[in-house]
């Protein structure tokens, strides 16, 4: 299992990924180089300058944190979570966001314990990428909801907003690299994150109608460990999984 997560990653990576990374990266490095030649002549010198030159670099380093997130998982760091907890994490995370949005999280939570077998980083960003798509969708405030339960051996994790929605001509375009209708997108957080749940042998699902809202539903397979004591959020010590 361990290999194929591994295997299919380098081949994506290999194969879709490199001249697209390429070209994302270089159009912020030409501008980079133009504006410190500019400096450098001695004949422009202007605040706004650095102003754009760090906007620029910032985009790089978003673009760079993103796609870090594809490198493979060290085998070290799979181990059997409580995804609660994870889930709890992200809400605390985005709160503060939220509130500045005049944005409410509202979160079911399941009263008994959703195990799945992952890596906990991971996991925690893919509920990072999309909750926060639904905060940056709500413009105007409102309420998102998000919830977790357990139907039959499936863990569902579920993200609704109710903001502007997804036309369906737009649908198909989703989680392809860099495709983003925002300003400031790097297009690869959807990318990543189905990246991630396919690699934990889940699936993520999109309902949007547009001028309703948007759900995102992450379904993931329900792993007990095989002790209680094995896993982390049950009290006991993380062990490694051979
Ligand atoms: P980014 O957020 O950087 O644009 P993503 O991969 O996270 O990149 O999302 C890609 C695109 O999918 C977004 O630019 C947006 O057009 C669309 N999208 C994702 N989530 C939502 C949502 N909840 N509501 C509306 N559009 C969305
Ligand atoms: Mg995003």
């Amino acid at each position: 299992n361990e290999e194929l997560l591994i295997n299919s990653e380098k081949l994506y990576v290999a194969g879709q990924l490199a001249a697209g990374i390429a070209h994302e990266i270089r159009n912020p490095l030409t501008s980079l180089k133009g504006f410190l030649q500019l400096i450098a002549s001695g004949r422009y010198s202007n605040k706004n300058y650095f102003d754009i030159m760090k906007s620029e670099l910032n985009r790089i380093e978003s673009i760079v944190s993103e796609l870090l997130m594809l490198s493979k998982p060290q085998i070290y760091d799979l181990a059997h979570k409580d995804i609660r907890g994870i889930i709890k994490d992200t809400v605390t995370l985005l709160d503060t966001e939220a509130i500045l949005h005049n944005i409410e999280i509202e979160s079911t939570i399941s009263e008994e314990p959703l195990w799945v077998r992952g890596v906990e980083n991971q996991l925690k960003q893919v509920f990072i990428n999309v909750l926060k798509n639904a905060i940056e969708a709500m413009n105007d405030g409102g309420r998102i909801q998000m919830a977790c339960m357990l139907e039959g051996d499936r863990i569902i994790v579920r993200i609704e907003d109710y903001g502007p929605g997804i036309p369906e001509e737009q649908l198909s375009k989703i989680g392809q690299p860099f495709y983003t209708t925002k300003e400031k997108g790097t297009g690869l957080g959807l990318m990543v994150s189905y990246k991630i749940v396919d690699n934990h042998h889940g699936s993520i699902h999109v309902h949007s109608r547009v001028d309703i809202g948007t759900t995102f539903e992450i379904i993931l397979p329900y792993s007990e460990p095989a002790e209680r004591s094995e896993a982390e959020g049950s009290g006991g010590k993380v062990t490694s999984i051979n």
